[in-house]
């Protein structure tokens, strides 16, 4: 068997250190400190004066990114020019390979930059870039002052460079686009919520005035009415509630969509708010003829989170069950959940809501969190809404870092779980 020498062992060991560091890098950095170190390394394994990477820009020229090397040369280098793709670079763009020259000074088919001329580099070593589209990002190459015959090995290595390089410029491509997109969308977002906040706040007072001449008028404050005119003017009456409601509901919306709700966070009990939601909703149920049940497991410590919000969550919930639900029984369960779906590590608690109403179609139950959406099937007469309460709790319990999922069968009933962290992180 042909031993390699040590000195050969020791140079593809390093080779392979170099490059194992560069690749466990390419995530952690930034790209223009990442594209530094490579450069710096490049330069130390192949022993070149330089080492430069040099990529195209937005408009399409090519601009130097990161070089390295010998500092005296690195002045002469025409590091801020911005130039149109010719010579090497055009080479192994078009030919999608690398490229070596022993000695540029007598390539004749690529002619040599005149300061680089005057640098006395002579030996070259390069390979394009492409993005995952196969487009091409730019080129990085070496360049050494004596002519150098680099071999196959030399022409390899710089490939595999160029790969991680790829990857990171490209990932650092999109990680700006998607920054920028998420900015564009939340700036626009934020100016949606704002408008119906103002919108809100516009409609909502004159309403308030006609709701108070309405009920004025009912009343016969204003003088006596037949029994004709009163069941009109209280269909009006109806019908401006149900408005002021919606109002109320997009005012909530965009409230926790512009993210003005400041977070309360404290230790409490869960009894306190389970003897809060029985004593708004008992009557209610036994009224309409059905079993109001809580269970609060023994083993669900304090809390630590935002109690009144917790509030709101339970009690939107509570009211659709208590709205959908004609006989039967609802019934929250409150219990420790680390065996839940999610991440094992984290305890959480669960509160259930289960009732034995309406139930949703499995059609329904994907678009159940979005603003204004109603099933479908529900006489809306019966069961008048807005479509917001779902998405008011949704953000409510994101707001919470916790999370709610539905079940349901149509016909037979629906169970809405939240799962919230026993301590909020904040
Ligand atoms: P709203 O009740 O005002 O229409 P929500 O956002 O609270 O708005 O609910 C959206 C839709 O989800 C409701 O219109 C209803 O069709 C369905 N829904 C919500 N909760 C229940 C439930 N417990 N049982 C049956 N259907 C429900």
């Amino acid at each position: 068997m042909k031993r390699r020498p040590a000195a050969e062992l020791q140079r593809s060991y390093k080779e392979q250190r170099v490059l194992k560091e560069f690749m466990s890098n390419l995530f952690l950095l930034d790209l223009d400190e990442l594209l530094q170190r490579f450069t710096k390394q490049l330069a130390s394994l192949f022993h070149a004066e330089i080492a430069w990477v040099r990529l195209f820009d937005n408009e399409g020229k090519l601009r130097s990114r990161a070089v390295a090397g010998d500092k005296a040369i690195i002045k002469l280098l025409p590091i801020s020019e911005v130039g149109k793709l010719v010579g090497r670079g055009k080479w192994m763009l078009e030919k999608r390979k690398p490229l070596t020259i022993r000695d540029m000074a007598r390539d004749r088919a690529r002619p040599i930059h005149s300061s680089i001329k005057a640098c006395g580099l002579h030996g070259f070593l390069g390979a394009p870039l492409f993005d995952r589209d196969q487009r091409p990002l730019g080129v990085i190459f070496v360049m050494t002052r004596r002519p150098r015959h680099f071999v196959k090995r030399d022409v390899n290595l710089i490939e595999q460079f160029a790969n991680g390089a790829a990857i990171a410029i490209d990932k650092a491509r999109l990680f700006g686009e998607v920054q920028k997109k998420s900015k564009e969308a939340g700036e626009a977002y934020q100016a949606k919520s704002e408008f119906l906040n103002t919108l809100a706040h516009e409609l909502r007072t004159p309403l308030n005035v006609i709701i108070g001449s309405l009920q004025l008028l009912v009343d016969g404050f204003y003088g006596a009415i037949t029994e004709k005119q009163k069941s009109g003017l209280e269909m009006c009456e109806r019908n401006a509630y149900d408005l002021r409601t919606l109002i109320n509901e997009v005012l909530d919306l965009a409230r926790v969509e512009a993210g003005r709700v400041p977070l309360v966070i404290e230790d409490f009990d869960l009894k306190e708010i389970i003897d809060e939601l029985k004593s708004s909703y008992m009557d209610f149920c036994r009224e309409k003829g059905l079993e109001l049940k809580f269970r609060l497991e023994d083993s669900v410590p304090k809390l630590r989170s935002d109690k009144s919000k917790l509030k709101e969550i339970l009690l939107n919930l509570l009211a659709n069950a208590a709205k959908y639900t004609e006989k039967g029984e609802i019934e929250m369960r409150v219990r420790c959940s680390q065996d839940e779906p999610g991440d094992p590590d984290r305890a959480r608690v669960a509160f259930s809501i289960r009732d034995t109403g309406l139930g949703i179609k499995s059609e329904d139950l994907p678009h159940l969190f979005e603003p204004f959406y109603m099933a479908e099937g529900v006489d809306r007469r019966k069961y008048p809404g807005t479509g917001l309460g779902l998405s008011i709790t949704k953000r409510l319990v994101e707001i919470l870092d916790g999370e709610i999922q539905v079940q349901s069968e149509w016909g037979k009933g629906s169970t809405f779980t939240v799962f919230l962290p026993l301590a909020h992180s904040s």
